[in-house]
């Protein structure tokens, strides 16, 4: 793996959050008439271009947490870090954050309960909240050329700080075979390492009840586009940013075909974004969404000592 794996992984989530927080909660109907083309600013929370939101900044505590190795306490308290002080964030306020999140990290803070006691994991709890923040995990996990066994626990385990419920440990799971599919096969076409990233998923969860992955085990991606839901649902979510990647031949127009969908824009956007940069590389995002990036210097020097930590 070199650096620029790195920076694609994060920054290219962090970029298509920043290209989605404007649209976040339209409808598919608004975005059709007025679709997005490129990075703006304000819109629903009135921040200005180039700002990311909750999912970069939970991202950015993972990587920061990760360059010390796996700590589940650190990486808990780097969260709350996020939520209760700001940190880690491109103006020094917290605008948007999930209940499910707000839950698990309030019962850190303020339960003393222990890391893994804390997510949720109700049926209802399985907003897109983990998926969202996934991908340092994944590039840690290649790095390290971690057993496929190992790096199921700890993908599953670092969704359940918040997200304990196994649909959503499952889906950070299934998005974690794609990733090392793309990373494993830097020659294959996007549209393979996705399908045989999903069937290596299948094969593992073949034993075990998951009827919420039927559609991604059978024929998501010849779908019309309208079976598809924005909604904020983590399964949802994990379709719909698949279904962007797989039917797109680039970074851009993956990434904005989520963000057209409307709905959870932002979060669409980084879990298809981050997978997108990923396959296309650090230089197929877009210059110019990459220079309204605010704090990118910030952002790269984190990626920079999170690279030199996993030699
Ligand atoms: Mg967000």
């Amino acid at each position: 793996m070199n650096v620029e794996t790195v920076y694609a992984g994060i920054i290219g989530g962090v970029v298509a959050d920043a290209l989605g927080v404007p649209f976040e909660f339209s409808t598919l109907d608004s975005m059709m008439e007025n679709p997005a083309t490129t990075m703006v600013g304000y819109g629903t929370h009135g921040q200005p271009e180039g700002t990311w939101s909750d999912d970069s900044s939970m991202t950015l505590a993972t990587v920061d947490s990760l360059i010390h190795g796996v700590d589940y306490e650190d990486m808990i308290q780097k969260f709350c870090e996020w939520l209760f002080e700001a940190k880690y964030t491109p103006h020094g306020e917290v605008f948007d954050n999930g209940c499910t999140t707000y839950s698990a990290l309030s019962n850190y803070r303020h339960a003393n309960r222990s890391p893994l006691d804390c997510g949720l994991d109700g049926e209802r709890d399985n907003g897109n909240g983990s998926l969202m923040r996934i991908m340092p995990i994944v590039l840690y996990a290649n790095a390290k050329d971690m057993p496929i066994g190992q790096q199921i626990e700890l993908i599953g385990d670092v969704s359940a700080l918040t997200h304990a419920h196994k649909f959503s440990k499952a889906s950070c799971n299934i998005y974690n075979f794609i990733a090392q599919e793309i990373l494993d096969n830097p020659d294959k076409d996007f549209k393979t390492v996705i399908v045989d990233g999903i069937d290596k998923s299948r094969k593992h969860y073949e034993n075990e009840e998951y009827p919420c992955f039927d559609r991604l085990y059978g024929n998501l991606f010849s779908l019309d586009e309208d079976n598809l839901s924005s909604k904020g649902y983590v399964v949802y979510s994990l379709e719909t940013a698949l279904y962007c990647c797989y039917h797109t031949g680039s970074y851009e127009h993956a990434v904005l075909k989520a963000v057209n969908f409307g709905g959870d824009t932002d979060t669409n956007a980084i879990i298809a974004g981050a997978l997108a940069a990923l396959y296309y590389g650090f230089n197929s995002i877009p210059r110019e969404w990459l220079d309204k990036i605010v704090g990118l210097d910030y952002i790269k020097e984190l990626c920079d000592d999170f690279y030199k930590s996993l030699k």
